[in-house]
C-alpha cells in the first residue's frame, strides 16, 4: 500500500484558466481525505482518479471563500452519486465558529432541490455527511483517526482570520504536512516537523512590493518563499510541493522564480512548484513523485 499526495487545486481567490482552487487529496489505499474545497475541486478529484462518493473525509482549513467555494458542489455531488455509487458516509471536520457555521447553512439555499430530488428517487434529503468540529487547538493534536491513518490539526498565522489551521497526515508509509493559508511561523513548523512531504501555500514577496500600497495588504498573512526555504532546510523536510501561488506563474519561467527563491532561503530538497493534479507518492520511506498526472 502507498500514501499519495495530490494538488487539486493550486490557484487563489484571484481566478485564472488552468488553477483551481485551494484543495489537496491525501490518499491511502480506501482512505481518501481532501483538504479544502476551492472552485473545481469536484473536477480535479475526478481527474485525479477520486469522487466526492469516494471520500472519506473532508476537512477544512479557514473561512476564506476560495477554500470552501466549492464545498456545496462537493457535498451536493455526494448525495446525487449516491444514487449510482453508493456513497459511504464522509466526515466534514473543521475548526469550530465561522467555518462550522458555513457548513450548517450551505445546503439551506438547496432545501427545496434537495426535497424535489429526493421525493422523485424515494431516498433522504439528507447528504451522508457528519459534520464534525473541532476547536482550534493550540499545538498540534489529533482530530480524527481510522485504523490506519491519523489526522492532526494544528494553528497557523492568518489573522485577521481567527482559528484557521494546518495539518499533518500521518500514515505508515510517512507524514505529510498541510499548511493551509499562513505565515511562515513557529505552528507551521510544529506541524511540519518530521514530515516527508509538505505542502505549503507560497508568494513571492518581492512582486506584491511592488503593488501599489493599497494592494499589498496580502503580504500580512501569506507565507514569503524566502522564508519557506529557510524554515525547510532548518527542519530538514525531504519534499516541498508550493500551491496557492501568488502572483499565479503562467510560464515555466515564472515558477522557476518561486523555486530560485525557496532556494535563496537555503532549502536543498526536492521542489515542485506544482500545477494542478501534481502528485507525490510514498512508499514506506521511498519518494516518488508523478507531475500532472492521474493516479489511480
Ligand atoms: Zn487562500
Ligand atoms: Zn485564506
Amino acid at each position: 500500500m502507498a500514501t499519495s499526495v495530490t494538488v487539486t487545486g493550486t490557484g487563489t481567490p484571484l481566478a485564472t484558466a488552468d488553477r483551481a482552487g485551494a484543495g489537496v487529496l491525501v490518499r491511502h489505499g480506501d482512505t481518501h481525505l481532501q483538504f479544502d474545497a476551492g472552485r473545481n475541486t469536484v473536477a480535479r478529484l475526478l481527474a485525479a482518479g477520486s469522487s466526492p462518493a469516494d471520500l472519506t473525509a473532508l476537512f477544512l482549513t479557514h473561512y476564506h471563500s476560495d477554500h470552501l467555494v466549492g464545498l456545496q458542489d462537493l457535498v451536493l455531488s455526494h448525495w446525487t452519486m449516491d444514487v449510482y455509487d453508493e456513497a459511504g458516509r464522509m466526515d466534514l471536520v473543521a475548526p469550530n465558529g465561522s467555518t462550522t457555521r458555513f457548513c450548517e447553512q450551505m445546503l439551506d439555499l438547496w432545501d427545496d432541490d434537495l426535497a424535489v430530488r429526493a421525493l422523485h428517487n424515494m431516498r433522504p434529503p439528507e447528504p451522508k455527511v457528519d459534520l464534525r468540529g473541532f476547536d482550534t487547538p493550540g499545538r498540534p493534536t489529533e482530530v480524527w483517526s481510522n485504523t490506519r491513518v491519523r489526522v492532526v490539526a494544528g494553528p497557523v498565522r492568518h489573522e485577521p482570520i481567527v482559528g484557521a489551521v494546518g495539518y499533518r497526515i500521518e500514515t505508515p508509509d510517512g507524514v505529510v504536512a498541510i499548511s493551509g493559508d499562513t505565515t511562515v511561523c513557529d505552528e507551521v513548523a510544529a506541524l511540519a516537523d518530521g514530515a516527508d512531504v509538505m505542502v505549503y501555500e507560497a508568494m513571492r514577496m518581492d512582486v506584491i512590493a511592488q503593488r501599489p500600497p493599497d494592494k499589498q495588504y496580502i503580504m500580512e498573512y501569506h507565507a514569503d518563499t524566502r522564508l519557506i526555504g529557510r524554515q525547510m532546510a532548518e527542519l530538514g523536510i525531504p519534499r516541498l510541493m508550493l500551491t496557492h501561488l501568488i502572483p499565479a506563474p503562467s510560464t515555466a519561467e515564472e515558477k522557476q522564480l518561486f523555486a530560485d527563491e525557496v532556494r535563496q532561503g537555503g532549502y536543498q530538497g526536492e521542489l515542485m512548484v506544482c500545477d494542478d493534479l501534481d502528485t507525490v507518492t510514498l512508499h514506506a520511506g521511498t519518494l516518488h513523485s508523478a507531475t500532472a498526472q492521474s493516479q489511480t
